[in-house]
């Protein structure tokens, strides 16, 4: 019960059928087709254990119809004696036609008397866990339902008027009557399952306004440019011009930082679409007005990379930047901390080391997050906490190339302001992505032979669960969820490849990079691979996010079947980065699950993250989609927010008007639906 987040009443009362059965009515034999489920009432002709190929419990039962055998391959000696001869049984499952006439095998049965009641409503069938038996869930449910509040909280006429209150709602759900269209509530769409899928989208937009809203009365150090124009001199230095999208977005964050108000913005663009240098600009107008910034990446890799980049930008104009990760000497760790104390280091870079307690900033203004969503929820909690804890709470800035389909920005994110970046530096060409049979490799092969004769590079990536920098990737497999089961890759699936294409490419530098090495070794192959001196990159998904090589012009994925669809469209854009035309080949090794070809299919089809991200909702569901599962729970459990658009509309206005008229009643409606889960949709 625990692990299905039932706790209190109202909980039971919220946990909703998956489906019905009907135990209303009886059926006659002569009624019932072969391949159908039926509820059959007759008395037992015969009953003995027979050996047919294994021990079975056999059941002849008759009703005024006809005949039909019940065969049980689990059964206990005691149902054999009470189910004998003259028996009078009431049993559901499915007629099938077998070598010896109709049978049920195991159907669900009861003993009755000729004037045992009929079910007066349709069962209903929970979602439950492994160990908790149906009937067990189905007596605390319907308790749980009787005891618990169901008054209507939210004032009526703010509420259509055909919808049933949120008590009958629930009682009609839990029990149907049985002539009721099961289309309509197997498709949601009845006006009891809307009500129901209402009150929880109000709960969540409820409690992200509370949050907005809470944020306003917050103080925040106003960061303007000051006098030195070190954004106008970042400008100067940059290689290219920004694009117009880029622009815009910087325009949107500097109005942000001249708020007294903290800012709380999640900056948005595909792949490859210049989100780091927006971020440049935000931290250099913060340190132009005295404050210190610091950028936090999930991984030490793209941390390192965006430590060099800032370096090489930023130190030439005067900026002391500061190295922080887990992997530090104790001594440089020191050093470097107490140069983010005294202010001295005015940017600090690193993994989430960053937000670490015994960092204390001098005068933190800025906060950025790059890839925020590969972030775990503790870690957004600790970041929260390290926020709060100064007097002026700094402004923050998250960024994420996993973009958010604008439903689920309205519900989930809508305490975020977001900014776009909708286009593509120019110059880029298409990447092409091929999905090839793993039978294909050689072929692959001799392909990267070719671009390494023209001076290209190229990614080959493993998947391998048991990397420690990354545990999205280990939760998806560990649920099963991208590997469908099937035993988990260790390393050594990344060093043998790394080996055979070191063989099968006599003269090519053949690096290899995963989570185990040591970081000076990360660091050491990946500058290797940066600097041209290594042609191909034989990786795990420590390369997912933020690397950035522009002369990689092709990426070999294999066992694509295994990742994700944002983390291979994360991969993917390692490539077209530069000029050269770039091509993501997809390796898979069969038998493919639906879902893995689905996947598959819409790389093929697409390169827009947009796009992508709205298959992957379609595919994996808002909560997932989310890294909602670390919080154990979904973010939204009826609510689709594909088919409830509509929905999301009016919930959004209802709460406004219940946060302005009525709080009370807003908070009230809040704890009945979220109880102890409203922190997490903060972080
Ligand atoms: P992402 O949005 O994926 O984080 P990056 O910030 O890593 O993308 O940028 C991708 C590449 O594009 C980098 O090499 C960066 O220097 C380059 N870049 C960024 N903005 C522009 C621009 N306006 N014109 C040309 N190149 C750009
Ligand atoms: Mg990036």
């Amino acid at each position: 019960m625990e692990r299905l987040g039932l706790r209190r009443d109202i909980d039971l009362a919220l946990h909703l059928p998956l489906r019905y059965e009907d135990e209303t009515r009886l059926v006659r034999l002569d009624e019932v087709r072969d391949g159908e489920t039926a509820q059959i009432e007759g008395v037992v002709r015969d009953s003995r254990v027979e050996m047919r190929g294994r021990r079975q419990l056999l059941v002849r039962m008759q009703d005024e119809s006809g005949e039909v055998l019940l065969r049980f391959l689990n059964f206990y000696g005691s149902q054999q004696k009470s189910w004998g001869p003259g028996v009078r049984l009431r049993v559901r499952g499915e007629i099938r036609h077998g070598f010896f006439g109709r049978e049920m095998v195991h159907p669900q049965v009861r003993i009755v008397k000729p004037d045992t009641p009929l079910a007066s409503s349709l069962t209903p069938v929970y979602p439950t866990s492994a160990g908790l038996p149906q009937t067990y869930l189905r007596k605390a449910v319907a308790a749980g339902l009787a005891r618990a509040p169901l008054d209507d909280i939210i004032p009526a006429r703010l509420l259509p008027t055909q919808w049933p209150s949120l008590r009958e709602a629930l009682h009609f759900l839990h029990h149907p009557s049985a002539s009721v269209s099961l289309a309509a509530l197997e498709d949601h769409s009845h006006p009891a399952w809307q009500r129901l899928k209402f009150e929880e989208l109000l709960a969540q937009q409820v409690s992200q306004m509370q949050a907005r809203a809470e944020r306003a009365h917050l103080k925040a150090p106003v960061l303007k440019a000051g006098p030195q124009g070190l954004p106008d001199r970042l400008l100067a230095v940059l290689p290219f011009q920004l694009t117009q999208a880029q622009q815009r977005v910087v325009a949107e964050i500097t109005a942000d930082l001249t708020l007294p108000q903290p800012m709380h913005r999640l900056l948005q663009g595909d792949v490859g679409s210049g989100k780091t240098v927006v971020a440049a600009l935000a931290a250099a107008v913060a340190m132009d007005a005295g404050w210190q910034c610091a950028l936090m990446a999930p991984t030490e890799i793209l941390a390192e990379q965006h430590f060099r980049k800032l370096v090489g930008w930023l130190e030439p104009l005067g900026v002391k930047v500061a190295w922080l990760t887990g992997s530090l000497k104790a001594k440089a760790k020191r050093e470097q901390i107490a140069a983010v104390a005294s202010g001295e280091a005015q940017l600090v870079v690193g993994t989430h080391a960053v937000i670490q307690d015994q960092v204390e900033f001098a005068k933190l203004g800025l906060a950025l997050i790059d890839e925020q969503h590969r972030f775990g929820v503790a870690q957004r909690l600790q970041l929260r906490r390290k926020l709060e804890s100064s007097e002026l709470e700094p402004h923050l800035l998250m960024m994420s190339a996993t973009p958010i389909p604008r439903t689920l920005a309205m519900t989930c994110l809508a305490d975020l302001e977001v900014s776009t970046i909708d286009e593509l530096p120019p110059g880029r060409t298409p990447i092409v992505t091929r999905v090839f049979a793993d039978s294909r490799r050689e072929e692959v092969i001799a392909r990267i032979r070719d671009e390494v004769a023209k001076g290209r590079q190229i990614y080959w990536v493993c998947p391998l669960i048991d990397e420690t920098e990354d545990s999205d990737q280990q939760a998806d497999e560990a649920a099963g969820r991208v590997s469908n089961q099937r035993p988990p890759l260790d390393l050594s699936n990344v060093t043998q490849t790394h080996q055979d294409l070191s063989e099968a490419l006599p003269g090519v530098g053949v690096g290899l990079l995963h989570g185990r090495l040591p970081a000076a070794d990360k660091a050491d192959v990946m500058s290797r691979f940066s600097s041209g001196e290594l042609s191909v990159l034989v990786a795990t998904t420590v390369i997912e996010v933020g690397v950035d090589v522009p002369n990689a012009s092709l990426m070999v994925i294999e066992h694509a079947e295994r990742f994700g669809l944002s983390q291979l469209h994360q991969l993917r854009g390692r490539v077209g980065r530069g000029s050269v035309a770039s091509v993501c080949v997809l390796l898979y090794s069969s038998p493919l699950s639906d879902s893995g070809k689905q996947r598959l299919k819409a790389m093929a089809e697409t390169t827009d993250g947009f796009e992508i991200a709205r298959r992957d909702l379609e595919i994996r569901g808002p909560g997932e989609f989310m890294g909602a599962r670390q919080s154990g729970s979904a973010l939204l459990r009826f609510a689709d927010l594909n088919e409830d658009q509509g929905l999301v509309n009016r919930a959004r206005q209802v709460a406004e008007v219940l946060l302005r008229e009525h709080p009370r009643v807003a908070q009230r409606h809040v704890i009945r639906w979220l109880g102890d889960k409203t922190e997490y949709l903060k972080a």
